[in-house]
C-alpha cells in the first residue's frame, strides 16, 4: 500500500521519536526473505550524507524495504543522484523525498573552509564536492561565524538539494506538480539524535 505525503512523513516522524527512546541497541529487525520475491515498495526516499554517524534506517528506525536511500559526502545533488531518486520515485511510488542534511557536516566545514582559506581539496574529485556546495554558503561566510554559521551553511546547502530536485528532473516535476510526490528538508542533530524537518 503506497502511504500518502503525509502519513510518509509521520511515519518518519514516529520512526525518529521510537529511536530516541530507545537510544543504544538498533530495533532488531530480522532479515525478510520473502522481499526477494514480493519486490520493493519503500514508502519514502532519504537522500542523506555517508557520515558514519548519521545511519538512516536507524535513526528513524525502519527496517529492510521500508526506506530507498542515496548517501553522499554533504548530500548533494549530482546527475546520478537525481536518476536514482527519479527511479525510485517513478518505480515504487514513493511519495516523499527528503533531503537530511546534518550538525557537524565535515562536506560543509570542508567547503566553508575552502572558502575562507582560498585553499580548496587537492582532489579534484573531493573539490567537486566542495564546489557544488560553496555556492550555496559563499554569502553567509561573510555575514555569520563560528557554530551560526555551520548550522546555516548545512541548511543552505539542504534547501539547495531541495531545489534542485524539484527543478532539476522532469520526471520529478511531473510528479510534483501532479501531487503524487513532496521534497521537503530535514536535519539531524547529532548531538541530540533528533531529525527535524524544514518549512512543512
Ligand atoms: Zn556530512
Amino acid at each position: 500500500m503506497t502511504l500518502t505525503i503525509q502519513e510518509s512523513l509521520d511515519r518518519l516522524t514516529e520512526g525518529n521519536r521510537r529511536f530516541l527512546g530507545a537510544r543504544g541497541p538498533t530495533s532488531g529487525r530480522p532479515f525478510c526473505e520473502r522481499m526477494a520475491e514480493e519486490g520493493q515498495q519503500p514508502f519514502a526516499i532519504i537522500l542523506g550524507c555517508s557520515d558514519s554517524r548519521t545511519p538512516v534506517e536507524i535513526l528513524f528506525d525502519q527496517g529492510f524495504g521500508d526506506l530507498f536511500v542515496v548517501r553522499i559526502a554533504g548530500n548533494i545533488v549530482a546527475p546520478s543522484i537525481v536518476g536514482s531518486i527519479e527511479f525510485a520515485a517513478s518505480q515504487f511510488g514513493s511519495q516523499l523525498v527528503v533531503v537530511m542534511g546534518h550538525t557537524r557536516c565535515g562536506a560543509v566545514s570542508a567547503t566553508v573552509d575552502a572558502i575562507r582559506t582560498g585553499r580548496h581539496p587537492e582532489s579534484s574529485n573531493l573539490k567537486a564536492i566542495t564546489d557544488r556546495i560553496a555556492p550555496h554558503v559563499r554569502s553567509l561566510t561573510e555575514v555569520v561565524d563560528g557554530e551560526t554559521l555551520m548550522r546555516a551553511a548545512m541548511r543552505a546547502n539542504v534547501r539547495a538539494s531541495v531545489d534542485h530536485l524539484r527543478h532539476g528532473s522532469r520526471v520529478l516535476e511531473d510528479l510534483l506538480l501532479a501531487g503524487k510526490l513532496a521534497v521537503v528538508g530535514a536535519e539531524y542533530e547529532l548531538e541530540t539524535g533528533q531529525v527535524s524537518f524544514l518549512d512543512t
